[in-house]
């Protein structure tokens, strides 16, 4: 597997409105845009930093697996977005050597990129997301 760079971190919040004034208003990142991922039950919003991006990530559900860990975590670092040259070639690739997948292939996320979590269990309690962008 070949991972190109980290594509963003993605952040949990309860709403992108109220995170929006720390990354933008304090830090000054441009905002990017906000698109919602129903089948996920998330809005995400981008800001770009350099090659990469910061994620916030709003629940659009009380059942959706962003509310889910708000609710057990509380606010704050949620994932890190690796992306890959060949997402399928790398899911392949960590099934051989055993690695617990929360998707067995490859979906598509915020952006129309193919994105594939695996599992925290599997990497030590950090949820890492590959990604792909055509
Ligand atoms: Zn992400």
């Amino acid at each position: 597997m070949k991972i190109l760079k980290i594509n963003h971190l993605g952040i949990a919040v309860q709403s992108i409105e109220q995170g929006r004034k720390f990354w933008s208003d304090v830090l000054g990142l441009e905002f990017a845009g906000a698109e919602t991922v129903e089948e996920q039950k998330v809005t995400t919003a981008f800001f770009p930093v350099g090659e990469s991006e910061v994620e916030l990530l709003e629940s659009t559900a009380a059942d959706g697996p962003v509310a889910k860990f708000i609710e057990k975590k509380g606010e704050g670092f949620q994932h890190v977005a690796f992306q890959v040259e060949n997402i399928a070639e790398a899911l392949e690739e960590l099934k051989e050597k055993g690695i617990k997948l929360i998707d067995e292939t490859p979906r598509i996320g915020a952006g129309g990129a193919k994105i594939a979590f695996l599992h925290p269990k599997a990497t030590g309690g950090i949820l890492v997301e590959l990604c792909e962008r055509g």
